[in-house]
């Protein structure tokens, strides 16, 4: 498939390898199973889960993920929300809560997919 890329089957929860079958079981990050994820691709067999603790490296990618966004964060009140810079730590705690099945889920396909090849043929 030639639209398959990392890239890709990170953000459309799909598998890393063929870019088809489903990463997660539950389609949408706000769900009740948000982290139940399929062993194997449904479509191609890749096994999603390598090794015991394998996704504990995927705390890298969320804390590099968390750090990004409260950077982001950061400077939309610094230049568009001076005036209300109050706020900002009020703010931060419930906009990570409401990150936190998105950037879960982003983490361990973003995890999986760097020690993973997309399939070339
Ligand atoms: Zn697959």
């Amino acid at each position: 498939m030639s639209t398959n890329n990392r890239l890709r089957s990170v953000l459309l929860n799909k598998c890393p390898r063929c870019g088809q079958g489903d990463f997660f079981i539950s389609k949408t990050a706000f769900s009740r199973n948000f982290d139940k994820m399929h062993r194997h691709c449904p479509h191609c067999g890749e096994n999603l889960v390598p090794e015991p603790g394998f996704y504990q490296g995927a705390l890298y990618m969320s804390y590099a993920l968390y750090t990004a966004i409260l950077l982001a964060y950061f400077f939309v009140f610094s230049y568009f929300l001076s005036e209300y810079y109050d706020y900002f730590l009020i703010t931060l705690v419930p906009v990570f809560i409401l990150m936190t099945p998105l950037a879960y889920r982003l983490a361990r396909r973003s995890w999986l997919a760097l020690f993973s090849a997309p399939k070339t043929a």
